[in-house]
């Protein structure tokens, strides 16, 4: 019998860091569910991209994979309701006068984390696992470890159980994202991200860059292809 600290629960979005924290997961639990949120992003490329990853993850990695388990799709749309934000409404993506990016959705990763522990409570899960990450984040408060760790602290009190949120990402940048791919999963790990997932704030999938599919110029793109670039000069492959 597995116990609870065997099994975890993935947050994946189907962007770049999810797909590398689910693959990460899978080379550590023996049971890994995934959950997805649909809160009215922009676009649904992401949510396209999920089933994508998720089937090609069972193609490619049939191994690590045999240990991927549900997946769940939690609509939270009203999440999109009530935080006018540029990934949820026509918003112009720019820096806003808070200093935060119009992309910041209030709050949006402590709902995620909440959804998942309750559903991770009832399934007998103990671990979260999330892309979030402090060094090149967007100015997200909510993606910061302290806020994470208050956040783990509140999940165990207020449901009674051993929660941890496991950030692997948290301290590392986009180059050092892209390596981490190629020595957890090799080449055929670092080609599943470029081709399938996404990250594109504008949920462009028509022009390919070396580094994947996206208009090239938003924020999110520009932080993929600015780590795929450092990570290329840094190790020639
Ligand atoms: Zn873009």
């Amino acid at each position: 019998m597995t116990s609870h600290q065997d099994k975890a629960i993935v947050l994946f979005s189907g962007g770049q860091d999810s797909t590398l924290c689910l693959f990460w997961a899978l080379q550590r639990y023996a049971h890994v569910e995934t959950i997805g949120f649909n809160y009215g992003q922009r676009h649904h490329v992401e949510l396209t991209a999920r089933k994508i990853i998720l089937s090609k993850l069972r193609e490619i990695f049939p191994n690590e994979s045999r240990k991927l388990r549900e997946d769940h799709l939690c609509d939270l749309s009203t999440l999109g309701l009530i935080s006018q934000t540029a990934l949820t409404s026509k918003t112009q993506i720019e820096i806003s006068a808070s200093g935060l990016p119009t992309t910041f959705v209030p709050g949006r990763n402590l709902i995620f984390l909440n959804f998942a522990a309750a559903i991770a409570w009832r399934r007998g899960i103990d671990v979260l696992v999330g892309g979030m990450c402090e060094t090149d984040y967007s100015g997200y408060p909510d993606c910061r470890r302290a806020t994470l760790d208050a956040q783990a602290e509140a999940l165990r009190l207020g449901m009674e159980r051993d929660f941890h949120i496991e950030t692997p990402l948290m301290h590392l940048d986009k180059a050092e994202t892209w390596a981490l791919a190629e020595t957890l999963g090799g080449p055929r790990l670092t080609h599943l991200i470029i081709e399938h997932s996404h990250t594109c704030y504008l949920g462009d999938r028509s022009t390919r860059h070396d580094w994947g599919y996206g208009c090239g110029a938003c924020p999110a793109c520009d932080l993929r292809a600015k780590g795929w670039q450092k990570w290329q000069s840094a190790s020639p492959t």
